[in-house]
């Protein structure tokens, strides 16, 4: 028997059509259709819905949740706190030493927050490195060499002011320009400046070790071995140097679960040019907020442009720095995460770190408002005049066009902590799915934990056989879950909330005709695929090569 329910989500009604079924001697609860946020609209819909029903059973109720699933557009708005919560329940991110209280600053990453960290880690490698000729990778030690950090100008200019709110009690850093304008503010009390460098003794007797430091970024690791790499790796200028690893820095307030951690790691790479040399690649043609440091003093609003057109205003100075904003909005974009989230931003002038000409930031408009995703600094030459001074070694490298040696430059320095880009993925995948209710993590194949989840339908030996000799012969290249228990229902929606985009079922058909059917977490449909193509068609979807609707017998 069909009837009509009113939910409360979120302080908001919505009116579902339900049907109650007798299966196995107990009564379960289907739902048919959504019905709108109206009470009057969903009785007559519902009326519709049935009277359809009689005609054309199940077409109409696909249609109606077709029709649900097309709605929700948006990712849903949730807080950081919400999203902290739902990593924990789901097992993508534990808070580290939880057990004993907690160690705030630091996060253990669980069995699917590992998978996505890691394929957010592959997917940057290959876009950055693999697909480029320009480009190499290193992976330098994290604990380095002092006179590292001496050559730096971390050791002495790497400072973060602590300030108390004495209302709130709320403690939080600033960078030393902006302290002046605490200062002179009664609510705020400056307790200070603080290295939030972590420092160590290398060598087991204190007396005789010394004192070292975790690495608070990459960066300089590149520096210090940019004169070998570039001659083993025969680099021609321009070129670049990427790297990604931990690195570690004692926040005087972590907060915003994974935004400001103690312990992070970064991807990062160092682009270096001859100076002046133009950039001889295309621009990628991306869209985006543009917030100029002129936009910024004049108290004006960001504009939406392509990023090739800030650079023929002159708002982005220099075709280097327009060409990697682009390509790193490229990257997130073409990862499925939203656009209207990002924007770029200039430093402004009081804001640029000692080394930085200029600098944009590729923000994020995170639920605690927008903030640096990645920055994108021009370094210039200073990092590697520094360690030609501290070391006394020539770092030059010659110059085939000019036939001389040269000190190159870093033009640009896109530096990406993959913390912050996994909240960017996991909040623009986050749906609430009124229809099924449940969350659908609509996260791009390439990124989700789970690739492929494999159910038998039908309970018995000869099902569960074909199901795990299929599990075992994806598993040799995919990350696929086995699913026997529940409900096909609750299995669907576990694996939906983890973000798994397809889900394979063996049904009665199977045995006969040795296929599966293939069902699309985004959109619900289902095609049939052979077993012995299964392979070969799930590589391919995941990589996008092949539209789901082509890649089988569509027959819902
Ligand atoms: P913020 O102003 O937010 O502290 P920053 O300007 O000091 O950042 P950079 O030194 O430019 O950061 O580091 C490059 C990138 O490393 C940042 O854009 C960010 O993605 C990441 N990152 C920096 N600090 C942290 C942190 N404490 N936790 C997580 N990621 C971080």
């Amino acid at each position: 028997m069909a009837f009509i329910v009113k939910k409360n989500i979120h302080d908001k009604e919505y009116y579902y059509l339900n049907e109650n079924k007798r299966v196995d001697g107990k009564v379960k609860t289907k739902t048919l259709a959504y019905l709108g946020k109206n009470k009057k609209e969903a009785e007559r819909k519902a009326k519709e819905i049935l009277t359809n029903k009689k005609k054309q059973p199940d077409q109409k109720i696909l249609k109606a949740l077709e029709l649900e699933e097309k709605t929700t557009e948006k990712p849903t708005e949730i807080s950081i706190e919400e999203l902290a919560a739902f990593c924990k329940r789901k097992g993508f991110v534990y808070q580290s030493g939880e057990i004993y209280g907690g160690f705030a600053g630091f996060w253990d990453f669980g069995h699917l927050g590992t998978e996505l960290k890691n394929n957010i880690k592959k997917e940057w490698w290959k876009f950055h490195v693999l697909q480029r000729e320009d480009i190499v990778g290193i992976d330098g030690s994290i604990i380095t060499h002092p006179k590292i950090w001496e050559a730096s100008g971390h050791a002495d200019s790497f400072i973060d002011v602590l300030v108390v709110d004495k209302k709130t009690k709320e403690k939080f850093k600033v960078d030393r320009f902006e302290a002046e304008k605490y200062k002179g503010d009664q609510r705020f009390e400056v307790k200070g400046e603080f290295s939030p460098m972590f420092t160590i003794n290398v060598g087991p007797i204190i007396s005789d070790s010394i004192k070292s430091y975790l690495r608070p970024e990459t960066a300089q690791l590149i520096f210090s071995n940019f004169k070998a790499v570039y001659e083993n790796a025969r680099l021609k200028l321009p070129c670049g140097i990427a790297q990604i690893g931990k690195a570690f820095r004692n926040e005087i307030a972590p907060r915003d679960f994974l935004f400001r951690a103690r312990e992070f790691e970064q991807m990062e790479i160092e682009y270096f040019i001859k100076k002046g040399i133009k950039c001889p690649y295309d621009i990628p043609d991306k869209e985006v907020l543009v917030y100029s440091a002129e936009a910024q003093e004049q108290n004006k609003e960001p504009v939406v442009m392509k990023i090739k057109h800030a650079l023929e205003k002159g708002m982005i100075k220099k075709d280097w720095h327009a060409y990697w904003l682009a390509t790193e909005l490229r990257w997130f974009l073409e990862l499925g995460a939203s656009r209207d989230n990002f924007r770029i931003r200039q430093h402004l002038k009081n804001e640029l770190s000692h080394y930085s000409s200029d600098t944009w930031d590729l923000e994020y408009k995170f639920p605690f408002g927008w903030k640096e995703l990645e920055g994108i600094a021009d370094r210039g030459n200073f990092d590697l005049s520094q360690h030609e001074k501290f070391s006394g070694k020539d770092l030059k490298v010659f110059d085939e066009e000019s036939k001389e040696k040269i000190l190159p430059e870093v033009i640009c320095e896109p530096s990406l902590g993959i913390e912050r880009a996994f909240l960017v993925f996991m909040l623009d995948s986050y749906y609430y799915n009124k229809g099924r209710e449940n969350i659908v993590l609509r996260m791009h194949p390439k990124l989700a934990p789970v690739k492929a989840a494999v159910f038998p339908i039908v309970k018995g030996p000869k099902f569960e056989k074909i199901a795990e000799k299929i599990v075992k012969d994806l598993k040799q290249e995919f990350n696929v879950l086995y699913d026997k228990s529940g409900s096909i229902g609750r299995r669907y929606a576990r694996n939906d909330e983890i973000g798994t985009p397809f889900c394979i079922t063996i049904d009665g058909d199977s045995l006969k005709n040795e296929d599966v059917t293939v069902r699309n977490r985004d959109t619900k449909k289902q095609i049939r695929v052979k077993i012995i193509e299964l392979k070969d068609i799930l590589r391919k979807l995941i990589e996008n090569e092949i539209k789901f609707e082509k890649a089988g017998k569509l027959f819902s």
